[in-house]
């Protein structure tokens, strides 16, 4: 059982570094897993503080049970 969340559900115009629509997708064992991976690309590629977007991002989360 995987959990995920991607960057454009919580960041809908977002870009990657070359300019195009950002596919980024963080995967985990845990909520927490994946809310240190996506706040860690947040704060890089986005340069926007995830903490202000840890609500959004725990909401966004999904489990994958395939
Ligand atoms: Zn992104």
């Amino acid at each position: 059982m995987v959990k995920f969340v991607r960057c454009n559900a919580l960041l809908s115009l977002a870009q990657d570094a070359n300019g195009k629509g950002c596919r980024y997708v963080s995967k985990g064992a845990s909520d927490d897993d994946v809310l240190k991976e996506m706040s860690g690309h947040i704060n890089s590629v986005h340069k926007l503080d995830a903490n202000d977007m840890k609500l959004n991002i725990m909401a966004s989360i999904k489990t994958n049970n395939g």
